[in-house]
């Protein structure tokens, strides 16, 4: 059974109980954060904490994020996940409880604040190495997806859409250009340049991609920062999508074409290999397990 926090206390799940009157039920008038931990050790915990509050602030909802680091901490002790390869902790904060009305409610609401902690389980490696699918979906989402915000029925239905099209993820298509997945960022390998989308109200910016662009940059490979025009996906070398539970995923084919040789890419890999390295070496440091 597992152990979640609910406004101050550490219950078992079955008992951790949301008035029908809390504004995420009724408005999804709230944030989330998802934190991964390798080894008990929280990975850039300051950066999600940072985003967070950044969100939070946004909203305008009155909560210190700073007070989550103990409850990450506890739901991974409390939950027997500290020897876990990888697991994450979920958080959502939410405006409150209070009677329906779009403005914010009169006076003083306390926040609701909910948080669990689960192991997550890695793709196998031979299905890495083979490399998944992806579909291109319209990007229907809100002109302020840089907040973390827990509306997220775009991201629902563009992800159903990938797994009924048997794809593994949804690229999110505007106006011509692939801005990120459903639940993730996106990469493209464009004449040997690791490109991305810049930073900006459409995209939401993962603590991975920033990462990955570090990581690029360790590895001296040419990046840059710009939209990726859908039409160059059709000569782009190699593409992966980065996230929190997505780590590195290379995409070898977008709506049925072949992406570059139709596998997982040296820079990719280059990249992954990288990536599992910095996290190895976090866990085994306990830096940022604060
Ligand atoms: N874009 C979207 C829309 C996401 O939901 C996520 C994951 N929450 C990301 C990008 C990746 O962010 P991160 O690397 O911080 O998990």
């Amino acid at each position: 059974m597992s152990t979640v926090y609910l406004n101050g206390s550490y219950v078992p799940k079955e008992e951790a109980l949301i008035p029908v009157d809390d504004r995420g039920f009724l408005l999804s008038d709230g944030i989330y954060e998802v934190t991964p931990a390798y080894a008990g050790r929280f990975f850039r915990m300051d950066r999600h904490l940072a985003r967070m509050r950044r969100g939070l602030g946004e909203l305008r909802i009155a909560f210190d994020p700073e007070r989550l680091r103990e409850v990450h901490r506890r739901l991974l002790a409390d939950n027997g996940l500290e020897d876990e390869e990888v697991s994450i902790v979920y958080v959502q904060v939410t405006r409150g409880v209070a009677p329906r009305t779009h403005a914010f409610p009169e006076g003083r609401v306390e926040p609701t604040v909910y948080a669990f902690a689960k192991a997550f389980q890695r793709p196998p490696r031979e299905a890495w190495e083979q490399g998944f699918a992806a579909v291109t979906v319209p990007d229907r989402r809100w002109a302020r997806v840089d907040i973390k915000s827990i509306a997220l029925l775009p991201n629902v239905l563009a992800q159903q859409a990938a797994a009924e099209a048997g794809a593994t993820d949804a690229l999110l298509v505007k106006d011509g250009v692939a801005i990120e997945g459903a639940h993730s960022n996106f990469f493209a390998v464009l004449g040997g340049t690791v490109v991305t989308h810049p930073r900006s109200n459409a995209i939401l910016p993962g603590i991975t991609r920033e990462y990955v662009l570090e990581l690029v940059d360790e590895l001296g490979l040419p990046a840059e920062e710009r939209p990726i025009q859908l039409e160059e996906l059709l000569g782009a070398e190699e593409a992966f999508f980065t996230g929190t539970t997505t780590e590195i995923r290379p995409t070898v084919r977008i709506d049925g074409r072949a992406v570059g040789e139709g596998r997982p890419g040296p820079i990719t890999k280059r990249i992954s290999e990288a990536f599992h390295e910095g996290v190895r070496a976090t866990a085994a440091a306990g830096v940022g397990s604060a």
